[in-house]
């Protein structure tokens, strides 16, 4: 059977010499203290050149967090306490249907400005909800909180739950959670990247990972994807510039 990555290859190339080179980005989730896979998720993004989003949970940030990153990351604000708080029926969320919104504003609030003393200027003004779920009526009342960006799992609705907020998603996890949280496999992953690219929704394809359940499949398809990329013209976009309002 031929080897997934020489598609997924050639299709970048392909993209490339048509003037139209995939445009992906990165995004980390549930980064809080120093650890050995955070400082190896660090160096990956260093060594490779792949700027990263780091979703940080503000409720468990620690400082020494902060002085490990380098120009290429940017911090997100994953959630505020990142306690699961779904009711019976519900799936895993932070923001039940059950609570109130200025009970659940008042915590991204507080987590925000947590965050925003622990983190300076690597902070962007970014919401990235656990478990990927935020209603969106308490969407709509983000920019009040003075965020700017949205960013969950899938393809983006058409439009963003409120005017003054840029959603720009995930696309591929590379994590199987419900088969053992080991990788999900090249072929699944390369096949989604490609579907999303293949949607040509405007959309950056966003990859998904979580350093803290990485294993060592997981850990070397990353370093693959950013070799192959780098060789056939994939283009990596830093956060900053992946959450700017369209022209117009
Ligand atoms: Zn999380």
């Amino acid at each position: 059977m031929p080897s997934p990555w020489a598609g997924f290859e050639e299709d970048l190339a392909r993209r490339r010499d048509a003037g139209r080179p995939a445009l992906f980005w990165w995004r980390d989730d549930d980064a809080a203290g120093p650890t050995p896979e955070i400082s190896r998720l660090l160096e990956l993004s260093r060594s490779a050149e792949v700027p990263l989003a780091l979703a940080v949970v503000p409720q468990a940030a620690q400082a020494a967090l902060f002085r490990l990153l380098h120009a290429r990351v940017a911090v997100l604000q994953h959630g505020g306490d990142h306690h699961n708080r779904a009711g019976p029926g519900e799936k895993k969320t932070e923001f039940p249907a059950a609570e109130r919104e200025e009970e659940a504003l008042a915590r991204i609030a507080a987590g925000r400005e947590r965050l925003e003393s622990l983190a300076g200027t690597w902070l962007m003004p970014v919401f990235a909800p656990p478990w990927n779920r935020l209603r969106g009526a308490l969407a709509a009342r983000l920019p009040q909180l003075g965020l700017r960006g949205l960013s969950t799992f899938g393809p983006r609705p058409p439009q963003p739950p409120a005017p003054a907020l840029v959603q720009v998603n995930t696309h591929v996890d590379i994590v199987a959670w419900h088969a053992g949280r080991g990788f999900i496999g090249e072929e699944q992953a390369l096949a989604i990247a490609r579907r999303q690219l293949d949607a040509l929704s405007g959309e950056p394809t966003g990859w998904l990972t979580h350093h803290a359940v990485h294993d060592a499949a997981c850990w070397a398809f990353l370093e693959r994807l950013f070799e192959v990329t780098r060789r056939a013209g994939g283009s990596w976009a830093h956060p900053q510039s992946v959450f700017v309002p369209a022209a117009g």
